[in-house]
């Protein structure tokens, strides 16, 4: 298939660029490269530079493919995805996560592409009842992240009801790793996110790390979050778009690994490797006790389950940013 995957150069978007090319895909990536990297476009994909709000921008660019071939699927890496930076900057979030993805869908319209997959998030859970989600769960998201992104959902939704579009919307629990070329990763400035932070802090490239509250509901007083490879995650994508594609149908799948680990246990399971220099501090706002994915869903419809556990996950994660010194 045509593939055009907006945000290819990020993180879990290139790591989707090199299963969809090993799967025999074509694949053309658009990205603005404000968190993306231009370097993490696989060799064998066309890419664009251009902005998911920019609709002449994107017009042009498929206009322009579409001319060679014709694109058979879509998919959206491009947004904003840290909690608490959504929490303090709404607007961002709405204009980049909301705006971008109904200019996204336009296009489409416009050109005629029928197939979307979609990345959302286990935010749009908020607060589940016991930690556990399936995807009947109720949504209602805590913090503007899971807001923006399940606005997203619905308006995909209803532009799929009014176009005759199909949909894979995929909820992502916490995604980390690297891939096993240790070509690609998470490479940014100013990390965030759990497992990158408490690595540079066991490699010395961050001095401490801060326990975010140690008073929760929880087995150890610490937050409990479902840890998914991101080659399992970016895997997932070519199984959903060979799924709605071919059966002419929408879904919505928790990509998770069914288990629950605390901060704790990642600070642990790192120093099995290195000591990890870290405190415990106050709780930070925007973050449920717990979240872990039902996965029965992706088992069933797709035929997928995690390949790799939480100890190849921060050994991949931990082996990529020894390499890049980052
Ligand atoms: N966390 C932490 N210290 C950090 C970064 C994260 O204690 O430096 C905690 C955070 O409060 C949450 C969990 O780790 O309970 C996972 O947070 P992350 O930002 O990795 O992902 P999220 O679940 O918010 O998407």
């Amino acid at each position: 298939m045509k593939v055009c995957v907006v945000g290819g150069a990020g993180y879990i978007g290139s790591h989707t660029v090199y299963e969809l090319i090993d799967a025999g895909h074509e694949v053309v990536v658009v990205d603005n490269l404000s968190t993306g990297l231009k370097d993490a476009v696989h060799k064998d994909a066309l890419f664009y530079e251009g902005d998911i709000t920019d609709f002449a921008a994107l017009d042009k660019i498929i206009a322009d493919e579409n001319r060679k071939k014709p694109f058979d699927v879509v998919m959206h890496f491009a947004a904003k995805i840290v909690v608490p930076e959504s929490v303090k900057n709404p607007s961002l979030y709405y204009y980049n996560n909301v705006e971008g993805v109904r200019t996204l869908l336009d296009v489409m319209v416009k050109h005629n592409i029928k197939n979307i997959i979609f990345s959302s998030t286990a935010a749009v859970y908020g607060k589940a009842k016991d930690g556990v989600c399936t995807e009947e769960s109720e949504t209602k998201p805590i913090n503007p992240y899971g807001e923006t992104k399940l606005a997203s959902e619905k308006m995909i939704g209803w532009f799929a009801h009014a176009y005759g579009m199909n949909y894979c919307i995929f909820r992502y629990f916490n995604v980390a790793g690297a891939h096993k070329t240790l070509e690609i990763g998470l490479l940014r400035d100013h990390l965030t996110h759990i497992v990158p932070v408490t690595i540079q802090t066991a490699l010395g490239i961050r001095e401490k790390m801060t326990v975010f509250g140690d008073d929760y509901d929880t087995f150890d007083g610490t937050c409990v979050r479902d840890y998914i490879h991101v080659s399992d995650i970016a895997y997932a994508h070519v199984l959903g778009m060979e799924h709605i594609a071919n059966k002419n149908v929408s879904v919505i799948i928790n990509l998770g690994s069914n288990q629950g680990f605390s901060v704790k246990n990642i600070i642990s399971e790192v120093e099995k490797h290195y000591p990890v220099n870290h405190e415990y501090g106050a709780r930070r706002e925007g973050d449920p006790a717990k979240l872990i994915a039902s996965n029965k869903r992706a088992k069933e419809i797709l035929g997928w389950t995690p390949k790799r556990d939480l100890s190849e996950i921060i050994l991949s994660d931990l082996e990529f940013r020894k390499k890049h010194k980052k």
